[in-house]
């Protein structure tokens, strides 16, 4: 039987690619634009990373890691997000040991071993950055508008920003108090995963899916409810930096991340299109991470966005994209002599940056014109018989089918200027 590729994962084909680089090209632009470096760290990381950087009690680490054992009895994991790996080499590296705050983005593969459907792969891909070493609300705000950027530019319409707060280690004891009190009248209605959630992390019941239990939480006390003076003052400060920037946002007091070192501001990016996988960005601010991998406290906000959702968005709302890489020039040789001729025509005009094939397979005259119409080359180079003996090349134009002779000796040149001046006119 033939191998086919694993379940969950894609094969990009060559004009897939295409739209991918020109996504990779927005996101490298918008990041140069907005001061952020990029990083790339190991593919696989140390287990423990992922245990203390995504955290023991989610989904990722209780269900979804691809962890194997290597040859020298190592458990390592293949990275199911960016932002333990960039924590871990931000320390690793001493980045907080410079001028802070330090700035940093990646973009790669990822892995998670999920039920596979549309939107959701085993292995995918996202774009993400990190914000360490300031705790100003226009930090929040300024990742938010990075990624609110990049959907624009890419065309999407109809977005909407969730943005939620979920307090600090010093109001959130009083929220958990506060929830533990108001769920407890209905305990045993809960889902079973909600019923263990609750003494150990009762937050995530707010944004549990089942929808007995969000019928339950619909009026639990939020942690808006209850934030502290600065955390309040922290929130403030993201809204009124998004109104001054215009970015609409919608308050959401059930989104919420479970674990301890999310602080403050949690923020979503949904796009209604494209069914069930809807969240197509999802971060915040996590200002107990860097201490959990082992640093010192280290304020941090960001995001991670899912690259394959962002095409699907823009399929949805049919938004293409260049599927179709240009030639400049195609050589159509007739004989062997013409064909060294022409490899070596093609050799030197590709070191001076121009784009152009020649035929391979010994195809007829008539058979390389048809190709060369089907690669898109605009001219096509004839050299048979009577061009070595004139020691003159045929110039086609393919779009009005003119034809001229260039002497051999300025074949170079005048090609090179002919390309090059069709570039500056176009
Ligand atoms: P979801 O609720 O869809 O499982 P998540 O909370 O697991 O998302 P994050 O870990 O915050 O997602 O990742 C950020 C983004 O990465 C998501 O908003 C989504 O666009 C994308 N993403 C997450 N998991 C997958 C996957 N298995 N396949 C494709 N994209 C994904
Ligand atoms: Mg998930």
């Amino acid at each position: 039987m033939a191998i086919t590729r694993p379940k969950g994962t894609n094969d990009f084909m060559p004009d897939e690619v295409l739209s991918w680089q020109y996504m990779e090209n927005i996101l490298r632009d918008l990041c140069k634009q907005f001061g952020y470096m990029e990083l790339r760290t190991p593919i696989f990381e140390d287990t423990e990373l992922f245990i203390r950087g995504v955290g023991d009690t989610t989904d990722i680490v209780q269900k979804e890691m691809y962890t194997f054992t290597d040859q020298g009895n190592r458990s390592l994991t293949l990275r199911p997000e960016g932002t333990a790996s960039t924590v871990r080499a931000y320390l690793e590296h001493k980045m907080f040991a410079v001028s802070q705050p330090t700035k940093l983005y990646y973009m790669g593969p990822m892995f998670r071993c999920e039920k596979p459907q549309a939107g959701r792969y085993r292995q995918f891909h996202q774009f993400g950055v990190e914000f360490f070493g300031s705790n100003s609300s226009a930090a929040d705000a300024e990742v938010i508008s990075l990624a609110w950027e990049f959907y624009q530019r890419l065309g999407l319409k109809g977005l909407e920003v969730r943005l939620n707060s979920v307090g600090c280690p010093n109001c959130r004891p009083i929220h958990r108090k506060a929830l533990q009190e108001f769920l407890k009248p209905h305990f045993e209605e809960l889902c079973s995963s909600c019923q263990s959630r609750f003494e150990k992390n009762p937050l995530r019941i707010l944004d549990c899916k089942s929808p007995v239990c969000q019928k339950i939480v619909e009026n639990a006390p939020t942690t808006i409810d209850c934030l502290c003076e600065e955390c309040q003052e922290h929130f403030a400060g993201v809204k009124s930096y998004l109104d001054a920037v215009k970015i609409p946002y919608h308050l959401d007091p059930h989104l919420v991340r479970g674990l301890d070192y999310y602080t403050n501001t949690a923020f979503e990016i949904l796009v209604t299109e494209i069914g069930a996988q809807s969240a197509i960005c999802g971060g915040g601010r996590y200002n107990g991470l860097v201490k959990e991998v082992g640093g010192s406290n280290t304020p941090g906000v960001g995001f991670a966005l899912g690259m394959e959702r962002a095409f699907a968005a823009m399929a949805a709302q049919g938004i293409t994209l260049p599927t179709k890489e240009k030639f400049d020039l195609y050589f159509a040789p007739l004989n062997e002599e013409a064909d060294h001729l022409c490899f070596m025509w093609l050799t030197a005009l590709r070191s001076q940056g121009i784009a152009c094939e020649k035929d391979y397979m010994n195809r007829s005259l008539k058979a390389q014109m048809k190709y060369a119409d089907k690669i898109h080359a605009p001219y096509v180079v004839i050299v048979g018989d009577s061009e070595l003996a004139d020691q003159k090349a045929v110039l086609r134009c393919m779009a009005n089918a003119q034809q001229k002779e260039i002497d051999f000796v300025n074949l170079i040149d005048s090609l090179v200027e002919m390309v090059n001046g069709g570039k500056e006119n176009e």
